[in-house]
């Protein structure tokens, strides 16, 4: 590395500076002094060509004897190209003889040929002994005032963990620094960057290794974009500004050397890019952009960069839309609940409602939940939402009743953050207790998302729930990771399962399995089971043989308003609404077990260790004449044998069979209804056939007469007449 040489008249401009500063140049591991100021000959009282001369042979000649393995260390360091050069010490004066207390501040710069030079700035704190001279005093409070001007601006505006500038000041030197940018034709960008995973890190190595990162970090942010063109925003938060060319090879060394940072104890960090109309708006704006941008990669652990899009800066015209009209929106009714059936696998009847709020926009037109929900739960307004939605529904259900329509309980959407907001459970309660509803009428949906907060607060919230009447479902189960271990340690009534499941169904076999297993499960606790998203009859038929016992969907019904249901209700095109008196029988054959019957338990037999596929179904019956209201798939196929459906009607609910029943049926039948216990039936059949299995009287609906019982068939013959 060549010796570097200032122009004559830039030598002669530093030379002349008031501040007593050294410039030097690091050599082949060796520090060599370049220049000196008049400032720095006044301080020490000798020529300048003295000092290079006394800096060249012995650079700590005058330095405490105590301090002098600590200064040269940190020069050591300085002079490797880590950090800035920061010390106090000790330093014999020649002009009073006696030691004076010097602080020493250096930074790099690189000159035009990639020469790293270092100016240090040399400042006498006071007096290291006692004495008290007049002139060295004078000097010694002259530079006590400069110092304190240097530390105000210091603290102003810069920050004294990384020494980068602060938010205010960058955002300052970023709205000159880019117009700079602009003139010299090139285009202006905006970084954010986040180190994932702070929290974290802090909890894992202490919040001092997590201050050495962020001051590594800093440097190589400084390095890269050098120190005025970077700040430090909060905490692990960055910016810088740039020109646009030859960004993304520069953010990929970036990203390098931050893997290489304090020892490799370091982190990924995320990057936002802004850089369309930059010049048109100020570096503040920019920011927050490239922040939103940044935000875009949330839940990704690698380095990566993000730029901001039209598509993103829509979004955020849309969130500034939702946070500046929401209350509007909810004095003017604008948000009101649209109403999507839930349907009961056995009857195909409408059993619950779930309310979905929209937002109809007299400017922008209907704008669906994922346009403000997200919002609103970000800027903590959510819970207004979801009350204010429960006074419509309970308003809605009012208008029903009052206006002759049937209604079913309602269900209403929580967020996770409903439960932080307010208390959510008391403000549910009171409105509830002050309508003419009661609980039952308003199930609550609760997503599996909630466990992310404390599960015994939320358990005792569902407690609350239970006891005072709700029915509280469990949403999107299978959305997320934890659905087993919540299931697990809260009391859920009813699980639904996410749409995914629906939309996974053509495609894998695995899917199916999954979906069946669950299911099963959810039987054996007791739990009960929605599927949504349900939009073929292939799904539908599939969900009534593995005894999901509601579904929602497209297939039956899309969410509308209460306006569009009575339009349709009063026509008479619309499904079939259950009774409530209906509720008992209807839950007693949608919990029953088609998997695994509990004959066992009347006649110790292990049926599955015999049969693969055991046909099993629920059938009700009045007068002889049968509807079948749920089977697995071999019932199915012995239903199709024996002339009792077609192929064509299963997957309907509650499939009205082509014949009566035959009487050796009729009377069996009759007998289990009089036992209550499984009943073993031989040989029952019509002039053909002969049937073996057992029968299980269930429940009787109050509303229709029929009688519901469970079968099992065990063997079947076909007689042969000849
Ligand atoms: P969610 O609670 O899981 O609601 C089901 C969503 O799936 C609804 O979308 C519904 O319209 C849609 N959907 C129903 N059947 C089908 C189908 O067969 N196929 C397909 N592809 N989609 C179907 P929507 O109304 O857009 O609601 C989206 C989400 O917004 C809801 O998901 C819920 O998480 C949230 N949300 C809606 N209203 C509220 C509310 O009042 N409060 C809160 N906190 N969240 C709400
Ligand atoms: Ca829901
Ligand atoms: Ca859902």
């Amino acid at each position: 590395m060549e010796r570097y040489e200032f122009a004559e008249l830039q030598r002669k401009a530093l030379e002349a500076l008031n501040i007593p500063l050294v410039i030097y140049q690091f050599i082949d591991n060796r520090v060599v002094t370049l220049l000196v100021t008049d400032g720095m000959s006044k301080l020490m009282g000798v020529s300048k060509e003295e000092i290079i001369d006394l800096f060249d042979k012995d650079m700590y000649k005058d330095t405490h004897p105590d301090d002098k393995a600590r200064v040269a260390d940190a020069a050591y360091k300085f002079a490797s190209g880590t950090g800035n050069y920061d010390v106090v010490y000790r330093s014999m004066s020649k002009k009073i003889n006696d030691y004076v207390i010097v602080h020493a501040h250096g930074e790099h710069y690189f000159a035009e040929h990639g020469e790293m030079l270092s100016t240090t700035v040399y400042m006498v704190e006071g007096l290291g002994g006692g004495q008290d001279d007049k002139i060295t005093g004078e000097i010694a409070s002259n530079y006590q005032d400069l110092l304190k001007k240097e530390s105000l601006i210091r603290d102003n505006f810069y920050d004294s963990l990384t020494g980068l500038p602060n938010m205010s000041y960058f955002l300052m030197l970023a709205d000159a620094g880019k117009k700079a940018l602009i003139e010299e034709g090139l285009s202006p960008c905006m970084l954010f960057f986040d180190l994932t995973g702070m929290k974290f890190f802090n909890q894992k190595y202490s919040i001092h290794e997590g201050d050495n990162l962020i001051c590594a970090f800093g440097q190589i942010l400084k390095n890269h974009f050098s120190t005025e063109n970077c700040g430090r925003l909060s905490q692990d938060h960055f910016a810088a500004y740039t020109a646009s060319d030859g960004l993304e090879e520069e953010l990929e060394q970036i990203f390098d050397e931050l893997q290489k940072a304090n020892e490799e104890k370091t982190l990924p960090v995320r990057v936002g890019i802004y850089s369309i109309t930059y010049g048109d708006v100020t570096s503040s704006a920019a920011c927050d952009r490239a922040k939103i941008a940044c935000d875009q990669g949330r839940g990704s652990y690698n380095s990566k960069y993000y730029y901001y899009s039209d598509e993103l800066h829509k979004q955020m015209l849309m969130h500034q839309y939702v946070v500046n009209n929401f209350e509007r929106a909810m004095e003017n009714r604008w948000i009101l609940p649209y109403y999507q059936e839930i349907v009961r696998s056995v009857n195909g009847c409408v059993c619950d409602e779930e309310a979905l709020a929209r937002w109809i926009d007299p400017e922008k037109g209907l704008l669906p939940p994922d346009k403000f929900i997200p919002v609103l739960e970000d800027t903590q307004l959510i819970h207004k939402l979801d009350l204010y939605l429960l006074d419509r529904v309970l308003e809605d259900l009012k208008e029903t009743k009052d206006t002759g329509h049937p209604f079913v309980p309602v269900s209403i959407n929580l967020s996770r953050n409903d439960f932080v907001l307010c208390d959510i459970v008391g403000e549910i309660i009171s409105r509830v207790e002050a309508s003419e509803f009661t609980p039952d009428y308003i199930t609550i949906e609760i997503t599996e998302s909630v466990s992310s907060l404390d599960i015994s607060y939320i358990g005792e919230q569902i407690k609350r729930f239970h006891d005072a009447g709700f029915k509280v479902w469990m949403d999107d189960f299978g959305s997320g990771y934890s659905s087993l271990n919540i299931l697990q340690k809260l009391d859920f009534d009813t699980i639904k399962f996410d749409l995914r499941f629906m939309r996974e169904f053509g495609e894998s076999k695995k899917s199916h399995i999954i979906l069946e297993e669950l299911v099963k499960m959810a039987t054996k606790l007791g739990i009960e089971t929605v599927v949504e998203g349900v939009e073929t009859i292939e799904q539908v038929k599939f969900l009534r043989e593995i005894g999901a016992i509601k579904q929602q969907g497209y297939y039956y019904a899309k969410p509308i308003s209460l306006n569009d249901w009575f339009t349709i209700f009063d026509s008479r095109i619309g499904l079939v609404m259950e009774n409530k008196d209906e509720l008992d029988y209807y839950n007693t054959i949608g919990s029953t077990n088609l998997v695994e019957p509990k004959i066992n338990a009347d006649y110790n037999w292990q049926l599955d260790e015999f049969f693969g596929q055991i046909p099993m179904g629920i059938i009700e019956v009045k007068n002889r004449a049968t509807r079948i209201l749920r089977y697995n798939n071999t019932f199915a196929k012995f239903l199709i044998k024996t002339d009792y459906t077609t192929e064509d009607k299963l997957g309907g609910a509650s499939i009205p069979s082509n014949k009566l029943i035959p009487i050796g049926l009729n009377d069996a039948l009759k007998k289990a209804y009089k036992t209550g216990k499984w009943e073993y039936m031989e040989n029952i059949g019509e002039d053909s056939l002969s049937v073996n299995c057992f029968i299980k009287y269930l429940s009787g609906n109050q509303v229709s007469g029929f009688y519901a019982f469970e079968i099992v068939i065990l063997s079947m013959d076909t007689i042969d007449k000849d």
